[in-house]
């Protein structure tokens, strides 16, 4: 296994390759457990490796971290150029359509339950 470092993203696993961000080597414990999960990835990509991502624990410290370090903002990209080539970034997508779905829910389910209480006659108080 080849890890190289690189100045997007968290981390990837492109066939036997791991791209890690170089910002990581700050914080060694987050590196660590990054790589592990790049490890627990497949050379491909697989319904195997959605589930290995939604099971990804540090999401809140990352989303912390880029703050100020903005460059792990590119691991929510649906893409991923990477020497020249561009590679799809599956998981971030069913992230995306998830979040998408989840937000479009909350909308009709609001918009719903607003007009259901606007339906309602107006009783008397008591
Ligand atoms: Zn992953």
């Amino acid at each position: 296994m080849k890890i190289e470092y690189v100045n997007f993203g968290i981390g990837y696993r492109l066939g036997n390759k791991i791209l890690i961000n170089k910002v990581l080597k700050k914080y060694p414990e987050l590196h660590d457990y990054v790589l592990q999960h790049e490890l627990g990835h497949t050379e491909g990509m697989s319904i195997k490796d959605i589930k290995h991502d939604l099971s990804f624990k540090n999401q809140l410290k990352i989303l912390g971290l880029s703050i100020r370090h903005p460059s792990f903002l590119w691991s929510s990209s649906p893409i991923i150029i990477y020497n020249k080539k561009i590679h799809i970034n599956l998981s971030a997508i069913i992230f995306w359509i998830i979040g998408i779905t989840i937000g479009l829910l909350l909308v009709y389910g609001a918009s719903y339950y607003i007009s259901w209480i606007e339906s309602q006659p107006i009783k008397a108080w008591p």
